[in-house]
């Protein structure tokens, strides 16, 4: 039920209330910094659209709570293009969402990334908010407000706070360690992981690869230690192994969404030591298809 959930007391009460209304149709923009905990809040309010035992709740027992629990439920979908949903995967989706529901009366579609979208697929995705199918329910989930005004006015606004770390279990150390993630954190949890251990900077192009290549929460742990290996050594290091440390980054992968966490995890762990303004422009860059070495290089040469 809505009210188990930790954390957001006021968040919770507007989505039990918004319950209440049994609309036909609407858009949400659920925003905030954890973006997975973005998406647990969607699936709980799509599990109190959809479920059909208690009314302005969900009971979390049910055959539809639990279909949405597994991600098996067919009237939902969850559309996820790091990215931002190209134009093409909007159309598929109006088409879709025009298409009766399958199992229950409603149809709940959880869009991620919505300011990654560029301007066409924005404005197709407008056009079927303006003019929803009955029963059709969107969740848009973004960082933060910096999206198109016309989306926004649409969509009602509901803001979700970072859990804190005693609301995740956990100490002030291991919180700011996954940057109140809350989803890493309930998996570091879950696995019985520790942080004690180190881990050397020089290997941080195995824990890449290995990350790379089965996205495992102890290799990103790896990844961060190397970083903050590398940060506690700034003073010491040697021109020749900040490049090193780069080529090993850029020789494990071409994910861009690695490199983007790790750019992520670097600038935020050094905060606002000397260069912050020049770091978060270059993170800007990374929306652009540049060279990933020399970013890598000119970022850490910087330091
Ligand atoms: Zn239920």
């Amino acid at each position: 039920m809505i009210r188990d959930i930790i954390s957001n007391e006021e968040v919770k009460e507007f989505l039990k209330n918004e319950l209440k209304f049994e609309k036909t149709s609407g858009t949400y923009l659920f925003y905030g910094s954890d973006m997975g905990l973005l998406l647990e809040f969607a699936l709980d309010f799509a599990k109190g659209l959809c479920c059909e035992t208690l009314d302005g709740d969900f009971c979390g027992e049910c055959d539809i709570c639990k279909k949405i629990d597994k991600l098996i439920y067919s009237d939902l979908e969850i559309l996820d293009n790091p990215d931002g949903l190209k134009v093409d995967e909007i159309r598929e989706l109006a088409y879709k969402s025009s298409a009766s529901a399958y199992e229950g009366d409603k149809k709940v579609f959880i869009i991620k990334n919505i300011s990654k979208m560029k301007k066409e697929a924005s404005n197709a995705l407008l056009k079927l908010i303006e003019e929803p199918n009955r029963g059709c329910f969107f969740i848009l989930l973004n960082s933060n407000l910096n999206i198109l005004p016309t989306i926004k006015s649409r969509s009602i606004l509901v803001k979700i706070k970072r859990r804190t770390a005693e609301e995740l279990g956990v100490d002030d150390f291991t919180y700011s360690f996954f940057r109140g993630e809350s989803e890493d954190i309930k998996n570091f949890k879950a696995l019985n992981l520790s942080l004690g251990t180190g881990y050397s900077f020089l290997e941080i192009g195995k824990a890449v690869k290995a990350y790379d290549e089965n996205r495992d929460l102890k290799d990103k742990i790896n990844i961060y230690k190397a970083l903050r290996d590398f940060i506690n050594n700034k003073n010491y290091l040697k021109i020749h192994e900040k490049i090193y440390f780069a080529e090993e980054i850029v020789k494990a992968t071409s994910d861009r969404n690695i490199y983007r966490e790790i750019v992520s995890y670097f600038v935020e762990l050094l905060g606002d030591t000397n260069g912050l303004e020049k770091r978060l422009t270059m993170k800007g860059m990374l929306r652009f298809p540049i060279n990933m070495k020399v970013f890598f290089i000119n970022l850490f040469l910087e330091l």
